[in-house]
């Protein structure tokens, strides 16, 4: 049985989106994330749907 690695979880531990192979973070704003803990929150910074209702109400609007 092949194993195709096509899927893989976002770098950021908050963060539950799944990335294409080859990178890393689902969007910049993870990367970003990731790279300043000391910004990072308990939620996700990106606007995926599947991170942003996972919280409360977020309200991460640009
Ligand atoms: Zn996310
Ligand atoms: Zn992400």
């Amino acid at each position: 049985m092949p194993t195709n690695r096509t899927d893989d979880k976002c770098a950021l531990p908050s963060c539950t989106c799944s990335v294409p192979a080859g990178q890393r973070y689902c969007s910049e704003e993870c990367k970003r994330a990731h790279a300043h803990p000391d910004e990072q929150s308990e939620q996700c910074p990106c606007e995926h749907a599947e991170c942003t209702s996972a919280g409360p109400s977020g309200g991460v609007t640009v």
